[in-house]
């Protein structure tokens, strides 16, 4: 029963499926090898054709497909709706750009004449997390595809509904069978098909356990590997910045999804000059938000995903404040059915703290009070993660040079770490390596290959 809908909002167990066996999932990759000695000679036109279709299938179905995200991990339904337009619009961009991103590269050696071809790598492995369940695959599967790639998709055990819906669009939108792939396995076993020589390359965005297991498995098999973990994401407010617009956007970056994007505000550095009243305002708006079903439009603060979700950031509160650390709101389960979580506020956090140094995946927000800006730059870099990060200053100029001293793959200047079609998006340290979306993203499972001639 470990691929099952279990809807967070009661925890009731709504489907089960069955994992596929080793000879279904071998079935499946030799059907996608097939489809790949035909789909690399296709003309852009008719993969272009495939993915827009996809991205409209989408936005019909946007209705269905949204109650499938909210009832399976327990996003607010408007969101679920933002996330499939989000997720045509990834397919759309790649549909019209593509091509242009793989045109032949002229270079210009010093002996002979050159140029970079690029060419698509094969069947690649995608491993999907819960959290966007549309969006995370449509940003991996719409460029591979475009490129001429093939994609098998091993998707998060608690979103079956819509794994399956996934490969159910690429089928209608008259994608040859193998092109999209949904593999019913569960995440433990996935490290037994790494080394399958018809499988090309690895990706996966989820946990660093995972990603360490993944990348370990594809290390050994000589395979290329893109990992997107997770984040710790430092959101800065200096004392020129405009504390109102940062409160604002600071609630939105840390409760978006009910906080659990990779992305997500989750450590609020404020400078001394202003930090009494960005944390007045900050609880002030976090302050009795609705409570209820993710699928009600009243609805402010739905459930995490999982049970275990919630099990594991009440845990880590528990343990922040057994060492120290101050609840100045919510800080527990919520005393009802389902994976709820308190909003939580959490100050006076010192190194040695799980809220320091762990990713906090849900809405709890860890402030810190410092003296100044190069204060608050030490303190962002003090983590092992480095995916996103926020600086709010009224002076563009200074806020530049402050995203230049954060290591970490983005940073955003007055407004939270976002994605968009066109972007990359990515981290270093703990985050992972390699970008999705965007040139960089596109050229992750390319073969950009040299000819030269005289
Ligand atoms: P996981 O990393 O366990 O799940 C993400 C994906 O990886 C799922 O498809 C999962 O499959 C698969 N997986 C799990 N173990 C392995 C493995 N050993 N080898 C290959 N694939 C594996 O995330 P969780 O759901 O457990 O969430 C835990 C934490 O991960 C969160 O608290 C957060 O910190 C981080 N996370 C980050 C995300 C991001 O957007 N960067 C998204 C989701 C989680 P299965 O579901 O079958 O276990």
């Amino acid at each position: 029963m470990s691929i099952a809908t279990i809807n967070p909002f009661d925890n009731k167990v709504v489907k089960t499926f069955e994992e596929m066996t080793p000879e279904t999932v071998n079935s499946a990759i030799t059907q996608a090898e097939d489809t790949f000695k035909t789909w690399r000679t296709q003309p852009f036109s008719r993969r272009t054709e495939i993915l827009h279709r996809v991205a409209q299938i989408m936005r019909e179905r946007s209705d269905d497909l949204s109650k499938l995200i909210t009832l399976e991990m327990g996003k607010l339904y408007a969101q679920s709706q933002g996330e499939i337009a989000l997720s045509a619009d990834i397919v759309d961009y790649y549909a019209t750009n593509g091509e242009q991103f793989l045109a032949d590269e002229q270079l210009k050696p010093e002996f002979g004449e050159a140029y970079i071809k690029k060419s698509p790598i094969g069947v690649l492995l995608g491993v999907e997390p819960w959290n966007f369940p549309f969006y995370q695959v449509a940003r991996f599967a719409a460029p591979n595809i475009m490129i001429g790639n093939v994609v098998l998709v091993k998707h998060a055990s608690n979103v079956p509904q819509c794994a399956q819906a996934l490969e159910d669009i690429f089928l209608e939108a008259g994608a040859p069978k193998g092109l999209y792939t949904n593999l019913f396995i569960s995440g433990t076993h996935v490290s037994n098909y790494i080394a399958d020589e018809r499988i090309k390359g690895v990706s996966l965005t989820g946990s660093e356990l995972a990603g360490a297991s993944l990348a370990a498995a594809a290390g050994k098999a000589l395979k290329k590997s893109v990992l997107e973990l997770g984040g710790s994401d430092a959101f800065i407010v200096l004392e020129d910045a405009d504390i109102d617009q940062a409160v604002a956007w600071a609630v939105i970056g840390r409760m978006n999804n009910t906080g659990q994007c990779c992305v997500a505000a989750k450590r609020f550095i404020v400078v001394e000059a202003v930090a009494d009243e960005f944390l007045a305002k900050f609880k002030a708006k976090l302050t009795g938000l609705k409570v209820g079903d993710p699928m009600d439009s009243t609805t402010e603060l739905g459930p995490l995903s999982s049970e275990g979700a919630a099990v594991q950031l009440a845990d880590q509160v528990q343990r922040s404040v057994d060492a120290g650390a101050k609840v100045i709101l919510g800080g527990k389960r919520i005393d009802r059915p389902g994976a709820f979580m308190e909003v939580t506020i959490l100050t006076d956090i010192k190194p040695g703290m799980a809220a320091y140094h762990e990713e906090l995946f849900g809405p709890v927000a860890s402030f810190y009070r410092v003296k100044d800006e190069s204060h608050a730059i030490r303190l962002a870099n003090d983590s092992p993660f480095g995916l996103g990060g926020t600086v709010f200053t009224a002076n563009k100029e200074r806020g530049k040079k402050v995203a230049t001293m954060i290591d970490t793959g983005m940073v955003f200047i007055n407004h939270p770490t976002w994605t968009q079609p066109d972007l990359p998006f990515g981290g270093t340290k703990r985050s992972g390596y390699g970008r999705e979306l965007s040139a960089l993203g596109v050229e992750e499972f390319v073969n950009k290959k040299l000819i030269r001639f005289s």
